[in-house]
């Protein structure tokens, strides 16, 4: 037991006590027995907090725990108990895990859901490498629904173990990561890269799921083995990790510093190195052999004594992968065939609206919960009003509905027979927050809401957006605090969030709150101010400038300034490779507007918002703005702007005084006339290829 310090004077009376030679006074009894009442239920809390990811009481009522055990063990230290909360509540309980910086991104796999997705995979690589007889091979493995690890071993030692968390950064669970016994901490053969990355997947059995939800009470329990596997790693108290029987495979690496040619030779020195992938793997270069082999496992699934929701697919030869490369966050060598979705019947009790945050309105089902394949399901999404029409959903049917994977569930079709149905849907024809009356789009489909800047739903959208873990990333900020801080007036604007401690004190009095949750948020709000460009424009919440198109702005604006002047002037979006016509429209529109330009100003004076990193490559291209025109002969036109930005140049779709070079190859029309005009540097196909 530790003593306090500053209260040795107390020590003789406590280790008396602890002899039981004294006898306790009423008031020490009672302090006593306070004490021992608070410790329980602190810890109860504690756990809920930390252990299940499941708070069952406020921040600030915890907190009035913390300060009246605090209290009693200041005034009576010798009764301070062995189990008290100062035992483990502090910097080591209340800490986050560390972020870990993955040295190459984890990125996720494109999906196919059919047999047809997977046909076109294979013509996409094929067309791509302009190859159309290519003999590809693939590797085929089960797709395992657990938790994404990324260990990073250095000269044969694990230093490091993260989460996949963004994709960039991770958490650290290094400690955690040692508990588990098939995960080699050293390996002391020769050939093992002196640098590398090992990837696969942390999960459960199904059997170790059972029987640990059996031992949790009903608040405690997982809804799926994935979830176990998470929750069981991401835990401060090592001891319980280690008492969960977690499993790892492996599934590729990241960084390796070492070349291979094939994923085959990989995998076959990581078993040699203690790294087995699935005892599934098997290599083809045959489309059938591929379906069977997804058709087979689906089959067996259920005998599988871990959870699997598809199959793996990535190309067998790593130097074209290379070649392939990634689109977007997806690499364009590897899919994820997702086996079909499990199915339920439930009874849809209201349909409900949704206003996204530039005013479409999306229909909702609220189901009669249901579990569909081990997760509980209460909401089914019904995409537009077209498709209740279509399907003559009514509020009360019995429905069937699909699950698959972590995407919101759908409704197949109505039962009619099992319905007794009421009448006919009628979509709204007024907004049901601001009341506006709703206007269909061009494409005939969605309904909006155009009341964009008064409409309260839509403005409350936009705020959540912008605090959104891929926009300003702000922890302990979502939903519930957005509309909590709303509904004060504590927030109007986005940039008011930078600003809330002008609500301190009104804040830490809120129900469920406290000071130590107002100064967490304070934090939290005080990281997120340090922000890459291309999510400072995704935050903004233009409509149609998502994560990629936000990604490519910010490729050509350095500042935000410049992407400020560039609605004056459309030519310059409209030279930008990427963008469509109604992208540039909703930019301009946006930045026409006084009153965003003084509020995207007012974040922006709050922040420090991060350049790109340029990338920087020894190249003639090296930040060079390149247009390619005409067919190409030796390459397809996607790998050859891939290999262009690749060595650090920008592309562009039209010529103008910007441009430092135009490639052509077959047929090119007008633009080479143009840029002959311009006097811009033009070469030919095979002159582009003898310089990269
Ligand atoms: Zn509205």
């Amino acid at each position: 037991m530790k003593i306090l310090i500053g209260q040795k004077n107390c020590l003789k009376k406590y280790s008396k006590y602890m002899k039981k030679k004294i006898q306790l006074s009423n008031s020490e009894k009672k302090a006593l027995n306070e004490l021992k009442s608070l410790s329980i239920q602190i810890k109860k809390y504690n756990d809920a907090y930390h252990k299940y990811d499941k708070p069952i009481i406020s921040d600030h009522k915890f907190d009035e725990l913390i300060k009246k055990n605090n209290e009693l063990e200041k005034k009576f230290p010798y009764l301070r108990l062995k189990t008290s909360p100062n035992e483990y509540v502090g910097s080591k309980v209340l800490n986050k895990f560390s972020k870990i910086n993955h040295k190459l991104p984890m990125l996720s796999l494109g999906n196919a859901f059919n047999e047809n997705d997977l046909i076109e995979f294979i013509k996409r690589i094929k067309k791509f490498l302009k190859n159309e007889k290519i003999i590809l091979e693939f590797s085929c493995e089960p797709k395992i629904d657990g938790l994404s690890i990324n260990l990073t071993y250095k000269e044969g030692v694990l230093i490091s173990a993260a989460t996949r968390g963004d994709g960039l950064i991770g958490e650290n669970v290094t400690e955690n990561i040692k508990t588990i016994k098939n995960i080699p901490q050293k390996i002391n053969t020769n050939n093992f890269p002196s640098l590398i990355e090992i990837r696969g997947e942390i999960f459960l059995e199904k059997k170790d799921f059972i029987l640990l939800n059996s031992k949790l009470d009903d608040k405690e329990k997982f809804s799926n083995p994935r979830n176990a596997a998470a929750g069981s790693i991401r835990q401060l108290d090592i001891n319980i990790t280690k008492a969960r029987p977690l499993k790892f495979v492996t599934h590729g690496v990241g960084f390796i510093s070492k070349e291979y040619l094939s994923l085959k030779k990989l995998y076959n020195d990581m078993s040699l190195w203690g790294f087995a992938p699935s005892k599934y793997l098997k290599f083809s270069t045959k489309l059938k052999e591929m379906l069977r082999y997804h058709s087979d496992l689906n089959l067996k699934r259920s005998l599988i004594n871990y959870d699997i929701d598809g199959i793996v697919f990535k190309l067998n030869d790593i130097e074209l992968q290379k070649r392939l490369g990634f689109v977007g966050k997806n690499p364009r060598w590897a899919i994820a065939y997702k086996f079909e979705s499990v199915k339920a019947f439930t009874k849809i009790n209201s349909i409900d609206l949704q206003i996204g945050r530039t005013g479409a309105i999306t229909p909702v089902a609220r189901l009669e919960p249901v579990n569909i394949g081990g997760v509980v399901v209460s909401n089914a999404t019904l995409h537009n009003f077209d498709e209740i029409n279509n399907k003559d959903i009514r509020e009360n049917d019995i429905v069937e509905i699909q699950r698959a994977g972590d995407v919101i569930p759908q409704i197949l079709r109505v039962s009619k027979k099992l319905s007794k149905r009421n009448k006919a849907y009628k979509h709204p024809v007024n907004c049901p927050i601001c009341d506006s009356i709703l206007i269909k789009d061009e494409d005939g489909v969605i309904y909006r809401c155009l009341n964009y800047y008064k409409c309260k739903a839509q403005i409350i959208e936009r705020l959540i957006h912008f605090v959104s873990k891929k926009a300003f990333n702000i922890d302990g900020m979502g939903e519930q605090q957005i509309k909590l801080f709303w509904n004060r007036k504590f927030i109007k604007n986005a940039s008011d969030i930078f600003n809330i401690d002008k609500f301190k004190n009104e804040i830490i009095e809120l129900e469920g709150w406290g000071k130590l949750s107002y100064n967490n948020l304070i934090n939290n709000i005080e990281k997120s101010k340090s922000i890459n460009i291309e999510k400072f424009i995704y935050a903004l919440g233009i409509r149609f400038v998502g994560e990629t198109t936000s990604q490519i702005l910010s490729k050509y604006f350095d500042s935000i300034e410049s992407l400020i002047k560039s609605a004056k002037n459309i030519k310059e979006l409209e030279d930008i490779d990427g963008l469509g016509p109604k992208v540039i429209k909703s930019i301009s529109e946006f930045i026409d507007n006084k009153d965003n330009i003084d509020e995207i100003r007012k974040i922006a004076s709050n922040c420090q918002v991060i350049k790109r990193k340029e990338k920087f490559t020894k190249s003639i291209f090296n930040n060079k703005t390149v247009i390619f025109t005409g067919k190409l002969n030796e390459m397809s036109r996607e790998e050859a702007k891939k290999r262009a930005l690749d060595l650090g140049a920008k592309i562009a779709s039209s010529i103008s005084k910007n441009t430092d070079y135009l490639i052509y190859g077959e047929n090119a029309g007008s633009k080479l006339n143009k840029a002959k005009e311009l006097k811009i540097s033009t070469l030919s196909e095979k002159k582009w290829l003898s310089m990269i």
